[in-house]
């Protein structure tokens, strides 16, 4: 049986600004239990540390070193790719990053988050001429949209498919579905993957991304198709029902 438990959190543990029904009594139960967990988002926006206050004043127990975002998940990276790198990153963002070189003439990397500033022309040229001059595209994500309550809205994704088009590279996308991230979650919990399941509401970023990273994943959400995904995960209409799918002792 499962041995860590990797979660989303948008859509999982929080809808909007609120904890998902049964999200902070299945988080207490698997403490209870002794089940080591991470929280895997793929949001940039913030800082891990302004996540975890986010999940706290919603009523969830977490403490900020479990919280692995996107952000978390680029620093790594470019620690171990080393060099300079041009960051467009929300400003709360930035403390993860600290310690990590910037330079906005020839990079090694041009770093992009989820930040208004990368949608700015003046911002899209020096990325493009950094990329031209051979720097890599590191992009924390590449959704194409999200919802609002005024309806879809422009994602960040959009704006590295611009880069990409213009300067005629392919980015590497650094967050989930990326097999790296699932293997971060895994590795800081030190279980092998095939005891780590993936609990996530996205089939692709988290179904798939966590399926191709040797995890078993658990979809929460209305029942789909599964045509593309390597096994049919386990799926339950809430997380409020991951419990059921661990032997009762
Ligand atoms: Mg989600």
């Amino acid at each position: 049986m499962w041995r860590g438990v990797l979660l989303d959190v948008g859509g999982v543990l929080l809808v909007g600004d609120r904890a998902a029904p049964g999200a902070a009594d299945t988080l207490r139960a698997l403490r209870r239990r002794g089940i080591p967990l991470r929280l895997l988002s793929n949001t940039s926006s913030c800082s891990r540390a302004t996540l975890a206050d986010r999940l706290r004043r919603a009523g969830l127990e977490v403490e900020t070193p479990e919280v692995l975002t996107a952000t978390t998940a680029t620093a790594d990276h470019l620690r171990g790719a080393g060099g300079t790198s041009l960051f467009f990153v929300a400003p709360d963002a930035r403390a993860d990053l600290a310690g990590l070189a910037p330079s906005d003439d020839h990079p090694d990397h041009v770093v992009v988050g989820d930040t208004d500033a990368i949608f700015a022309r003046a911002a899209m040229d020096r990325a493009v001429r950094a990329l031209r001059h051979g720097a890599d595209l590191v992009a924390m994500a590449r959704n194409r949209w999200y919802q609002t309550a005024a309806g879809p809205a422009v994602d960040v994704g959009a704006a590295v498919a611009a880069l990409e088009y213009a300067a005629e590279v392919e980015a590497l996308v650094v967050g989930k579905p990326s097999p790296g991230f699932f293997r971060q979650g895994v590795r800081s919990m030190g279980l092998p993957s095939g005891a780590v399941v993936m609990v996530g509401d996205d089939p692709e970023a988290d179904v798939l991304g966590a399926q191709r990273a040797g995890l078993d994943a658990v979809y929460v959400g209305p029942r789909r198709d599964w045509a593309a995904v390597a096994s049919v995960p386990a799926t339950i209409p809430s997380i409020g029902h991951l419990l059921e799918l661990f032997p009762q002792t």
